[in-house]
């Protein structure tokens, strides 16, 4: 569907050697281990912080050796070790997710940002974009429903962030950068709004789920308006491969709603990690 040979070429390490992917894996998977938290407390509005992990049947804290990301579900073979409860393998596979796009990132490229922008705070600026999407797409999935505030914290922290990385390379870049990601944020939410509105009115019938513009935002704000447009256009094509194929496998029923956030959120991490122009020389044959 998508050639990835396209992207390949633009992909380089800002630092030389094997380390930076070693310390984003081992960085990423001890994020993703924390990021099931948020998405297992957030919607049951608890704490992110406070108790301190513990197996949800028994009530046991657990040990800094039962909270190792992905070798302590492995060595406890997916059981609580007091109480024998099943521990869903979904934990472990959102931290080795969360391991490889953290490793990713360090290979991002995103463009509108000028001519020079700087690596680390590129790569940390992706790796805190991923896990912003991680948790929304997760608790999209869940719920059918995404926590309000931290699209609007996302949508800040993306506009300070590429800013930033602008006004590194000079104070007029920055404010360009700014500038173009406060629209695109801006059209984001209002297209997405009107999309549903005029897919309600056609359908008779909520055709969108309401977090899918502020998602829209939030891409607006960290990718401008051009990723904002090709993430958007990936995320349709994905999931109308993935919903066409969960319909024609029985996995899904007509008209049951599917949650977009995850596909938003793929849109969007793909579009950092290559930049809009290889996408834009496919669709329009030139740049
Ligand atoms: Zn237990």
């Amino acid at each position: 569907m998508l050639p990835t040979p396209l992207v390949v070429p633009s992909l380089s390490l800002p630092w030389p050697g094997a380390e930076p992917i070693l310390v984003a894996a081992l960085l990423g998977a001890c994020v993703g281990s924390f990021l099931n938290v948020v998405v297992w407390r957030i919607p049951r509005e608890e704490s992110v912080l406070w108790p301190s992990s513990h197996c949800p049947r028994c009530g046991t804290p657990l040990s800094w050796l039962e909270n190792i990301p992905v070798l302590s579900w492995v060595g406890l073979r997916g059981r609580c070790c007091h109480c024998q409860a099943p521990i869903s393998r979904r934990y472990p596979l959102t931290e080795l997710l969360c391991a490889g796009l953290w490793v990713l990132m360090t290979m991002a490229r995103p463009d509108g940002l000028g001519p020079r922008p700087a690596g680390l705070l590129v790569v940390i600026a992706g790796w805190l974009l991923v896990s912003l999407l991680l948790v929304l797409a997760l608790i999209d999935g869940d719920q059918l429903w995404i926590p309000e505030p931290i699209c609007r914290w996302g949508v800040v922290a993306g506009w300070l962030v590429t800013a930033s990385v602008g006004w590194q390379q000079s104070a007029a870049l920055g404010r360009e950068v700014l500038g173009s990601h406060l629209l695109a944020a801006a059209l984001g939410l209002i297209g997405f709004d009107l999309l549903s509105a005029l897919g309600t009115r056609w359908l008779g019938r909520p055709a969108m789920g309401s977090g899918d513009g502020k998602v829209a935002a939030l891409l607006g704000a960290w990718l401008g308006l051009a990723g904002l447009a090709l993430a958007a256009f990936a995320a349709i094509l994905l999931a109308a491969v993935v919903g066409g194929l969960a319909l024609a496998t029985g996995a899904i029923r007509r008209q049951q709603p599917v949650p977009f956030v995850p596909f938003l959120a793929t849109g969007g991490a793909l579009l950092w990690v290559t930049g809009t122009t290889p996408w834009l020389r496919l669709v329009l044959g030139q740049v």
